[in-house]
């Protein structure tokens, strides 16, 4: 049987960039369709993230004119990552794949063809990665490659220059679903719920119209959101800071007393040294170890699944 693909799409404030690439994205799912790769109940589907423009208004349009577009609208806008998220969990019901992408044109779609032949292949998820950043300023790339190092560096298993555009089975979005946290950011959150997958790689063009919405602070904010809803390497290393500062200041406590036995010292001046030393050695090793907890409580509370059963051989039969 043909899988069923929904090509789910956030949209913010995008009435003018909606009407050039929505005939682009049906064109893509007709030719798809049409050989035979796909079924044809597959859908475009577009997230609304509370737009105050028309965007929702051309949505409902399209819905009208052809049966392969669909929308749902959020009742606010609550960010592009929690709108992947509104369109893959309304998606996967529905459908057999889906694909993500962005509504403005600037990730090929023609890398979609791939995506659906890895699929076929075998594999459940496909990550789409950009080839290079020739069409990114010299700020933006570097400012990209600095946070994709950073986020492999504190520990966050992302794969290397892939935004989100990507293929994911529902099969994937049903495990996924059980990853109940609240601060998601999607890159670093599906290589952790496993299964076989593999990268395809795209140019990345300027945006075709309107403007982005992700300027420096919106970039900044989303890089500190993947770090700390992903890692708990920054607690453990403060703690690291915390023993290394306690064993300098022990180290102070005996050159205090050996400046004491020496004579050098003014009357009183090697207590309070001692004193100020080990207190202060105490206070940091004593606040790394709450870090520690507080890092354990973190991940509690994110309710994460501890499996997921990819196999049995009991299907095979
Ligand atoms: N987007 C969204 N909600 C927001 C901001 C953006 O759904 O609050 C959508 C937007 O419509 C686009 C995608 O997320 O389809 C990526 O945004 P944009 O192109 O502005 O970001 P950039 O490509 O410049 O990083
Ligand atoms: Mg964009």
């Amino acid at each position: 049987m043909k899988p069923i693909l929904y090509i789910v799409i956030p949209c913010y404030n995008e009435e003018k960039v909606l009407p050039i690439t929505s005939s682009m994205f049906l064109d893509k799912l007709t030719t798809m369709c049409a050989s035979g790769k796909i079924s044809d109940d597959s859908r475009i589907m577009f997230v609304d993230d509370g737009s105050k423009d028309g965007t929702w208004e051309i949505i409902t349009k399209l819905a009208k004119e052809d049966k392969h577009y669909t929308g749902i609208r959020q009742s606010r806008n609550r960010g592009h990552q929690n709108a992947v998220l509104a369109g893959l969990m309304e998606a996967k019901d529905c459908c057999d794949i889906t694909i993500s992408i962005d509504c403005d044109g600037q990730d090929d779609i023609d890398a979609m063809d791939l995506m659906v032949d890895e699929y076929l292949g075998g594999c459940e998820i496909v990550y789409g990665v950009r080839h290079n950043r020739d069409s990114d300023t010299f700020f933006k790339k570097f400012s990209a490659e600095t946070f994709y190092r950073l986020l492999k560096l504190m520990g966050v298993e992302a794969i290397f220059n892939h935004a989100d555009y990507r293929l994911v089975s529902s099969r994937v979005l049903n495990e996924f679903s059980n990853f109940k946290e609240v601060n998601i950011f999607l890159r670093g959150l599906f290589p952790l719920v496993g299964f076989k997958s593999t990268s395809v790689y795209y140019e990345r063009h300027e945006r075709i119209a309107g403007e982005s919405h992700y300027p420096l602070v919106k970039m900044l904010a989303l890089a500190f959101e993947g770090i700390t809803s992903l890692s708990v390497k920054p607690i453990h290393l403060i703690t690291g800071l915390g023993c290394f500062i306690a064993l300098l200041s022990f180290v102070g406590v005996i050159w205090s007393f050996v400046v004491s036995i020496m004579g050098k010292a003014v009357p009183g001046w090697s207590s309070m040294t001692c004193i100020i030393c080990f207190i202060g050695g105490i206070q940091l090793i004593c606040l790394g170890i709450l870090g520690e907890y507080i890092g354990k409580i973190y991940l509690e509370v994110k309710q994460r699944p501890r499996y997921i059963i990819s196999e049995r051989t009991d299907d095979l039969f």
